[in-house]
């Protein structure tokens, strides 16, 4: 093989292109990851939480994550690696009729697909979160199989395995355009030079639009900033990762979540009352204020914890809020797995899996069917259409 030529490039080494080197590896496949950064997950994948569920409303989601939890759930027993998997469970706890009714609401299609999740009263919520505001509780949902896992040290060990099975990480490299024939896609130029491969597969997160134009295809993915925090580590005692859907007093939260992860580490961070555009990544003076109050309120014991660190990063979001993933429709050569919004962390291994089974066989691992409702070819601003109706 010439250093230059391989079966499969991934531009983008983060919370998918990993785990999708991993599987074109375990395929066989001769597998190039370029990524304009120094070292994998630098990108969004760092400014993940991680929270891992299955439990959403949207068949391929659910499918797609059930397969990420089975895959980070037995990392360690099949690679040696902890990768910080916490098997917490998520907890959508209801103080108000209208969030009851939502997440009641959500329980017939989870159900419908085997999902581990059910209502729990208060007192039984009470004994799933320790020390949770009583005040106003009504109960919740609790799903146990859900968890959480460490996003860098998850990107590290993905990279390392795939590394193991030949894959080739070149970092520092910007992906500066594709290399065409006719309409195929055959090779990336970076500015160290050429690579040339059957298929290039485009997982670079915020940047997916300025890749997609390079093979002329309109892909409308538009960065989001959301902020994250983290404390110093207390002895461990809360198991699921909560998820508030209640808009916050101050008017500027939609909702808010966090958990405690395997390192007794309280993470967290909260959903703006308006979306906010763009590529800043400076952390706001209003961030940690909002999310504190929200954290006492709904654990009040947690007022004393020292916070270690805040940051903000992107979400790639997408017109109708859902990844976009399978081949380009009229660009041979070209497969996509971009616009993961605020849930490309989950998403990645069961993406990447399907992914590298679309190049390797020409069908995806899950469901063919359940996998197209993400296809390229949909029309992606009818959700928000039918939203908006
Ligand atoms: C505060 C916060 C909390 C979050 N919490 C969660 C959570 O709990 N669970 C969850 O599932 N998700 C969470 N997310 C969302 C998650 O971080 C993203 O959805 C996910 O990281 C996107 O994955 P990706 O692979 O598309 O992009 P990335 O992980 O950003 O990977 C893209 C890579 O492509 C590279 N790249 C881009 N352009 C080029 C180029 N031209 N040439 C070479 N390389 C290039 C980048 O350097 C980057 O490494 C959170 C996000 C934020 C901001």
């Amino acid at each position: 093989m010439a250093a230059r030529e391989f079966d499969a490039i991934v531009i983008g080494a983060g919370s998918v292109g990993n785990p999708t080197a991993y599987f074109l590896a375990k395929e066989g496949l001769r597998t190039l990851v370029v990524d304009e950064l120094a070292s994998s997950g630098q990108g969004q994948n760092k400014a993940a939480i991680g929270g891992v569920r299955a439990t959403h409303s949207d068949p391929a989601k659910i499918t797609l994550c059930r397969r990420s939890i089975e895959i980070f759930s037995g990392w360690k027993e099949e690679t040696g690696t902890d990768i910080g998997w916490k098997m917490g469970g998520y907890c959508f706890p209801a103080f108000t009729e209208k969030v009851e009714a939502t997440v009641k609401g959500l329980l017939p299609v989870q159900k419908k697909f085997h999902l581990n999740i059910d209502w729990m009263d208060a007192e039984a919520l009470k004994k799933v979160v320790p020390g949770i505001n009583e005040n106003g509780l009504r109960g919740g949902t609790f799903s146990p199989e859900d968890g959480q896992v460490s996003p860098l040290a998850a990107a590290e060990s993905f990279t390392r395995e795939a590394t193991k099975l030949g894959a080739v990480y070149r970092y520092r490299e910007p992906v500066t355009s594709l290399v065409m024939q006719g309409n195929s896609v055959v090779g990336v130029r970076t500015t160290e030079g050429e690579y040339r491969a059957s298929t290039v597969v485009n997982t670079s997160g915020v940047n997916a639009t300025a890749i997609c134009q390079m093979a002329g295809l309109d892909m409308p993915i538009l960065p989001d900033s959301h902020e994250g925090g983290i404390s110093a580590p207390v002895q461990p005692f809360l198991g699921p990762l909560i998820v508030d859907l209640r808009p916050g007093p101050e008017g500027k939260t939609i909702n808010f979540y966090f958990g405690q992860d395997s390192h007794g580490q309280i993470i967290f961070c909260y959903t703006p009352i308006a979306p906010i555009s763009g590529t800043n990544r400076n952390s706001t003076y209003e961030f940690m204020p909002i999310v504190a109050a929200r954290l006492v309120e709904v654990i009040p014991r947690l007022k004393n914890l020292m916070i270690r660190r805040v940051w903000r990063g992107l979400y790639p979001m997408t017109p109708d809020g859902s990844p976009i993933l399978g081949r380009a429709p009229n660009v041979d050569g070209f497969v996509l797995g971009i616009g993961m919004c605020g849930q490309g962390f989950m998403l990645g291994p069961g993406v990447g899996e399907s992914l590298a089974a679309l190049v390797a066989h020409g069908a995806p691992a899950i469901d063919r069917e359940v996998f197209d409702l993400l296809s390229p070819a949909r029309d992606l601003y009818k959700g928000k259409k039918e939203a908006l109706k």
